[in-house]
């Protein structure tokens, strides 16, 4: 199984993917994780992306495919996959197509998390995540117990370095640019399900597992 989530900056697309995941029992690919990951422990990849994420502009195609290939081919992710964060250019869904075909996969669904902008930019500014689990806290809906500390692990709670406002203006134009084509490339092929994002979590996540139910190969949106 290989869930696809696409989505402007700000629409929830770590928390609803994460937990659909978990639901799912298959495995949650960030690229956006990756790469940070990367880039801190200094590797090759991590080198390529810096500069790319300090200025909120996309890695290269050809970067991000070569990466998506090797995720692909672990063993881990033999049950699949909800991809967050990828693809986010036209080429890029074409070569998710070309790589799964490749392996005898296919594409199960692909689900637009759809918000105003405004309201994306409220959440990402207001947004922070755990340095130990991981977790995604918005300190308007859901401040934690304790200043910067997270209530599910009590790790440190940071501020994203990408979430500065300049930074988020440069992430909502790339979106506009490059990732539109994207949700056409999709949609020309009836596979894109949009649910609205702008609502609480748990709405969003009802929709997105019965928008899952009714994707598959071979059925075409609407
Ligand atoms: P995210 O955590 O998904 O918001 O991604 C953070 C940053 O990682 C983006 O602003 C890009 O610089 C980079 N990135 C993540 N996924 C991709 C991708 N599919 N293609 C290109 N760059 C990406």
């Amino acid at each position: 199984m290989v869930i696809v989530f696409l989505g402007p900056p700000g629409a929830g697309k770590g928390t609803q993917a994460k937990r659909l995941a978990t639901d799912l029992g298959v495995r949650h690919v960030s690229t956006g994780d990756v790469l940070r990951s990367a880039v801190e422990r200094g590797t090759e990849l991590g080198r390529t992306a810096a500069a790319y994420l300090d200025k909120g502009a996309l890695v290269p195609d050809e970067t991000m495919l070569a990466l998506i290939a090797e995720l692909l081919d672990r063993r881990d992710h033999d049950r699949g996959l909800v991809l967050d964060g990828f693809p986010r250019t036209a080429p890029q869904a074409e070569g998710l197509d070309r790589l799964l075909r490749e392996r005898g996969r296919e594409l199960d669904a692909v689900i637009l998390l759809d918000i105003a902008e405004e309201e994306a930019v409220r959440r990402l500014t207001s947004r922070v995540c755990c340095s130990k689990c991981g977790g995604i806290t918005n300190l308007l809906a859901d401040p934690s117990a304790a200043d910067g500390v997270c209530d599910a692990c009590g790790g440190r709670l940071e501020r994203r370095s990408d979430d500065t406002p300049d930074v988020i203006r440069a992430r909502f134009k790339e979106y506009r640019a490059l990732t539109q084509p994207t949700l056409d490339y999709y949609r020309a092929r009836g596979m894109l399900r949009r649910v609205d994002a702008g609502r609480p979590i748990d709405d969003v996540a009802g929709d997105i597992a019965e928008a899952v139910a009714g994707s598959g190969p071979g059925r075409a949106a609407g």
